[in-house]
């Protein structure tokens, strides 16, 4: 499928937007009530996706999606136009035939289809590398994905390979890529444009396939484990059309990626290694390995002093526990941060809720015996909290910084909203907001 943008065309359905009411066709117009959740961004784009749902459950070839008079300009493109891209993408890279139906959309190209298909284009792309099979997607290809878009928008770009991330000492980093047949990759781009007015480091957790190393996942639990590089995937999006949207900020771009496999020479339940930023950690969960990639990656990201520092993660299981798998869980050690987040997301239409990051007596269960802090709590309660404070003992102080935990929205194994089956793209466009302002 593809969207085009003209004029009214003699297609199979049209379909009119209405206020809420009732829904109906008259002659092939089909009278579409628009949802009313309080959450314009929201509803604009909801609304066009079960539009197309609903037409395609009419088992016709064309549709057109008529603008009503009582949308305004900006609003048709920015949400409608952006939510028909957003619903009308599907996975089909490895199936043999391909379906779908011609969707043309009332409009011409301007500013904003523009801002509105890169945000939708950074999407999908995001969208098709987490759903890019492990076998395929191994840490060396996040690496010439970055290399690539480096390439294409002139970035600068650093790729460390094993023998570079032994020599930095990434021992927390490297001790999950010990059980694994592929080799590590630590990657390092970054937009510069003129004049910045500060700095905004990215960075994502990346790991290709998470098996749970020793600490063994059950069969289930591995069948989506693809998706625990959707952090990565995001920042990668996110790059793919940084430079034409463009933004104030210097940009860096930064993650960590690797397999978690179980083998002769995996990480044990009881080791200890010396992190990049030279505390100590125990590591009792094998299963418990995204934060000890970004324990790293988060000491690597303090030393180019961001303004804002902020990292999306799949990082527990804990988090969508506790706010479904529609939110995304949001830790920050700044308000106007946090806000400036929560502001983006509603545009974007992502669901963020803030945690708290100022829990003593979760802390206090990061202590060891024998380490500077074990890398899992050693029960089931706040997990989300107990990852965020793993991770804040890597983020030097005074650096302002927000820890997303993702791992809810990234995937689904039902559409939803304008989110097909499978990966989400989550955190793009909220970033993509926030970083650039359009
Ligand atoms: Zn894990």
């Amino acid at each position: 499928m593809s969207v085009i943008l003209g004029k009214e065309k003699d297609t199979d359905v049209v379909v009119r937007f209405i206020k809420e009411g009732e829904i109906s066709v008259r002659g092939k117009s089909l009278l579409f009530p628009i949802r009313n959740t309080g959450n314009k961004p929201l509803d604009y784009r909801w609304t066009i996706a079960d539009a197309l749902e609903t037409v395609k459950s009419l088992k016709v070839k064309s549709v057109f999606f008529k603008k009503p008079g009582f949308i305004s300009k900006k609003d048709w493109y920015r949400f409608f136009y952006e939510g028909i891209l957003l619903a009308e993408y599907s996975f089909d890279e490895f199936k043999t035939s391909k379906e779908g139906i011609d969707i043309y959309f009332d409009g011409e190209e301007n500013e904003y289809s523009r801002i509105a298909e890169l945000y939708a284009d950074s999407t999908n792309f995001t969208r098709n590398l987490v759903n890019t099979p492990p076998n395929i997607a191994t840490p060396e290809y996040l690496a010439k994905t970055a290399e690539e878009i480096s390439k294409k928008n002139g970035y600068e770009i650093k790729i460390f390979d094993k023998k570079d991330i032994e020599r930095l000492g990434m021992n927390a980093f490297l001790a999950v890529n010990w059980g694994s047949e592929k080799e590590p990759y630590f990657v390092h781009m970054k937009y510069s444009p003129e004049n910045p007015k500060g700095r905004i480091v990215l960075v994502g957790k990346a790991l290709t396939f998470d098996s749970g190393g020793l600490s063994l996942k059950s069969s289930e639990g591995m069948m989506t484990m693809k998706i625990d590089k959707s952090g990565a995937c995001a920042v990668l999006g996110v790059f793919k059309n940084l430079k034409e949207l463009g933004s104030d900020y210097e940009v860096h771009g930064i993650f960590a990626a690797t397999e978690n496999m179980p083998d002769g020479k995996a990480v044990r339940p009881g080791d200890i290694v010396k992190s990049y930023s030279g505390k100590t950690i125990e590591i009792l969960n094998t299963d418990a390995e995204g934060r000890l990639t970004l324990a790293d990656a988060l000491a690597y990201a303090c030393e180019f002093e961001p303004d804002y520092l902020i990292d999306m993660a799949t990082l527990t299981g804990a988090a969508v526990v506790a706010l479904g798998e529609f939110t995304a869980a949001l830790f920050s050690n700044d308000d106007a941060l946090a806000n400036g987040i929560i502001r983006s997301s509603q545009f974007a239409a992502e669901r963020f809720w803030r945690m708290p990051l100022n829990d003593p007596f979760i802390y206090e269960k990061l202590k060891t015996y024998d380490a500077d802090m074990k890398n899992t709590s050693l029960d089931r309660w706040g997990g989300a909290i107990y990852g965020a404070l793993f991770l804040k003992e890597f983020v030097k102080d005074g650096i302002k910084w927000a820890h997303i935990d993702l791992a809810g929205p990234v995937f689904n194994t039902k559409r939803w909203a304008y989110n097909p089956v499978g990966a989400t793209g989550f955190g793009v466009r909220t970033m993509l907001r926030f970083i650039t302002g359009r």
